[in-house]
């Protein structure tokens, strides 16, 4: 029997990129098996749990807010320490958006050969002819360094999936890479956006790099462990690999941010599979 390898017409998105980056392993488990994930990411459980959950409910709430929710009513439901604050944050922060055209939780796919690429945006702002602004709210305890997010997945899969697939938001123009914008809110950190301008050879260079790396996955039958145990800490797959049982506490998490990110992969999971 052959090894197994991904069916034609597979979904790519920066989650199973990101995945097949960090571990091969881990992307042929989730996404090939479709293994369930049997061990906790990490600990303690509970509290992961309402980390995420939180995380998911100050999405809604801001999603909510923008397709035109009243502010106040919304409030009386930030009912949690963390949620309230975010919730104060976002409100307080003035964003370059008013005035623009607002796509909210809009999804946008692109082909790439047999294969898709989607890409799932929070919100992307558009002023006709001028800028496109794409805004992803983020709710992680440390802010990430500006670096380990631009070399990110995401960042180079939003802002090209945005040029292959966002001409319907354009009056079916491209958007061209000089017109686009990344802006990544953080939550505990309001006044320290990250903001990434594009230009047409970061375009160039992202899409070559995404589309050689999904036509390696199509191709790809040997899916090797990670070298990088580290990255075992966090991955709910570590008993079938033999990396250990016991999962990465949150303070690790908290140390290691580059680890997880901030929206957490089941989320986007779920979020693509519509
Ligand atoms: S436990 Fe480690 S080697 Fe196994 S899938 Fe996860 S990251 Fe990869």
């Amino acid at each position: 029997m052959g090894s197994p390898t991904l069916l034609p017409g597979f979904s790519f998105s920066q989650t199973s990129l990101q995945d097949f980056s960090d571990c091969p392993r881990r992307f042929q488990l989730r996404y090939i098996e479709q293994l369930q994930w049997p061990a906790v990411e990490t600990e303690p459980v509970l509290e992961n749990e309402r980390r995420q959950q939180e995380g998911q409910l100050f999405h809604r709430r801001v999603q909510q807010h923008l397709i035109g929710l009243p502010a106040e009513k919304l409030t009386r439901l930030a009912n949690s320490p963390d949620l309230s604050r975010w919730w104060e944050n976002y409100l307080g922060t003035k964003f370059k958006y008013s005035g623009y055209a607002q796509h909210v939780e809009i999804t946008l796919a692109a082909p790439v050969g047999t294969f898709r690429l989607l890409a799932k945006y929070d919100l992307i702002a558009v002023k006709l002819g001028a800028r496109v602004s794409i805004y992803d709210w983020k709710t992680t305890r440390k802010r990430p360094r500006d670096e380990w997010m631009a070399a990110r997945w995401q960042t180079r899969v939003y802002r090209a999936v945005l040029v292959q697939a966002g001409a319907h938001l354009n009056r079916g123009d491209p958007f061209s890479p000089e017109q686009i914008e990344m802006i990544y809110w953080y939550a505990e950190y309001p006044s320290e956006p990250a903001c990434y301008p594009y230009n047409t050879t970061q375009y160039k260079r992202d899409w070559d790099a995404l589309t050689s790396l999904i036509n390696e996955i199509g191709n790809h039958h040997h899916f090797p462990l990670t070298e990088d145990e580290k990255k075992c800490a966090f991955c709910p797959y570590r008993s079938y690999c033999n990396r250990g049982g016991k999962a990465g506490t949150m303070m690790d998490e908290m140390a290691e941010t580059e680890l997880t990110g901030d929206k957490i992969n089941f989320e986007q999971i779920a979020e693509i599979e519509f």
